[in-house]
């Protein structure tokens, strides 16, 4: 940061405190304050929408005072699990208006902050911003998101919205930091729950029903198999007059449609139960388009006490590829559609439910074998764009899915990688496939 720069960013803070109404010395305001401008490296672009509802207990802090915080993973980023479900439903909301919220900073701990606040101490780091003190930043409260006002829509979206989900904007000088002070009785989000295993809904709320594994559903055996509407394993939910069975058409000849809705909550739903000898495979859905028209069909996969959302055009037919997922033993599991995919009633889209096939993945995870040095992940498969982040020689991730690109060392495979926190490429010339 320059000197005009800095002093920008002085004269904003001032006028920040001058705009508070809150009394007490500066100091004190100030340290409340998160002054920590967030670079946004979209490098969490790729897992916008996905949430992971298992829960790690960490120290949170508030005025300097520690306390048991349950964090869970939204967008990739570590929220809070209060926060997480208020923002879930707002991140729903805003999708349905062709809005895409993103977290781009959320819960910080403790060491990240004295991190922060070293740069801004000794001007050594962090483009010496400044950084509320460890143990008084609002991020360590768990009620801060620091959102993706930059992108378009955003901010006048969340104006006019966000306090419907009791988030609201605290620090003048700062539009992407916004902080939820709701209640969380008001909101029947997927996470916190964690005997529900991963909770309902998956998004979109509502709906009702769903969940158990019905006593009739029979489990696939260890090379997988499919789940066909009609199959035991297959649920529909809601009024039975909206839900219209078809012959003749879709996989093995039948198959189960109902309208789409830009409604809150879901009326109808579809649910294949998965009931798998615990591994990683890879699911796709029958996509008959003499019928299904929805371009926006949102399949929440259900595995492992997590949900991954996965939307889908249901416009040309044959096998959608939804990704590798990972099941683990027992019931509970399950991919679920619902009828709230975002388009009006009056469009006439038509939502397919069909067969799901799950197949055992190859090579399921990737050990990194550099001799010591960090493997880079690029946002393509090749080596021409910046490297969203590294991985440490040994260490293992989940392979999404191989493509061809640039030739390494005469290696042209490259694995598209995803960790808690990132979704790249890596180099084939740099990996061995691992169980
Ligand atoms: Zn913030």
């Amino acid at each position: 940061m320059t000197t005009t720069h800095l002093l920008a960013h002085r004269a904003l803070i001032a006028a920040a405190l001058a705009a508070l109404p809150v009394a007490g010395c500066a100091n004190e305001v100030e340290d409340e304050i998160d002054f920590f401008e967030p670079e946004d490296d979209r490098s969490n672009e790729a897992l916008q929408g996905l949430y992971d509802c298992t829960e790690h207990s960490d120290d949170g802090y508030r005025q300097g005072s520690r306390f048991d915080i349950s964090v869970v993973t939204v967008d990739g980023r570590p929220t809070e699990v209060d926060t997480a479900n208020a923002y879930i439903a707002m991140q729903d909301a805003a999708r349905r208006d062709g809005v895409s919220l993103r977290i781009v900073s959320g819960f910080r701990t403790n060491s990240q902050q004295q991190y922060l606040y070293g740069c801004y101490v000794n001007c050594n780091c962090n483009s010496c911003n400044i950084a509320a003190r460890p143990g008084h930043s609002n991020h360590q409260s768990g009620h801060a998101l620091d959102l993706n006002t930059g992108d378009s829509g955003v901010s006048p979206w969340l104006s006019r919205n966000a306090s419907r989900f009791g988030f609201s904007r605290t620090v003048p000088s700062e539009p992407w930091h916004w902080e939820w002070w709701g209640d969380d009785e008001d909101y029947d989000g997927p996470c916190g729950d964690e005997l529900s295993g991963g909770g309902g809904g998956g998004g979109g709320g509502g709906g009702g029903g769903g969940g158990s594994t019905p006593a009739e559903c029979a489990a696939l055996p260890a090379a997988g198999g499919i789940i066909d509407d009609g199959d035991g394993c297959f649920v529909t939910g809601g009024p039975t007059q909206y839900l219209r069975a078809v012959e003749g058409s879709g996989h093995d000849g039948d198959l189960v449609w109902t309208g789409t809705t830009n409604h809150a909550a879901a009326v109808n739903f579809a649910e294949w139960h998965v009931l798998v000898p615990a591994g990683r495979y890879v699911v796709e859905a029958w996509i008959d388009a003499d019928v299904a028209t929805s371009r926006q069909a949102t399949y929440a996969v259900h595995h492992a006490g997590k949900v991954d959302r996965v939307v889908v055009a249901q416009t040309s037919s044959g096998w959608k590829n939804l990704g590798p997922f990972t099941f683990a033993d027992g019931g509970g599991q399950r991919v679920r559609v619902d009828d709230n995919t975002g388009e009006a009633g009056s469009l006439g889209r038509q939502l397919a439910f069909d067969a799901l096939r799950l197949t055992p993945q190859e090579c399921p995870r990737l050990e990194v074998v550099t001799e010591g040095a960090p493997l880079n992940v690029r946002p393509a498969a090749n080596t021409s764009r910046a490297a969203i982040g590294t991985l440490a020689d040994g260490a293992v991730v989940d392979r999404r899915s191989t493509a061809a690109g640039q030739s390494v060392g005469g290696v042209t495979d490259w694995h598209q990688i995803q960790t808690a926190t990132l979704v790249g490429w890596v180099s084939g010339a740099y990996v061995t496939c691992t169980p």
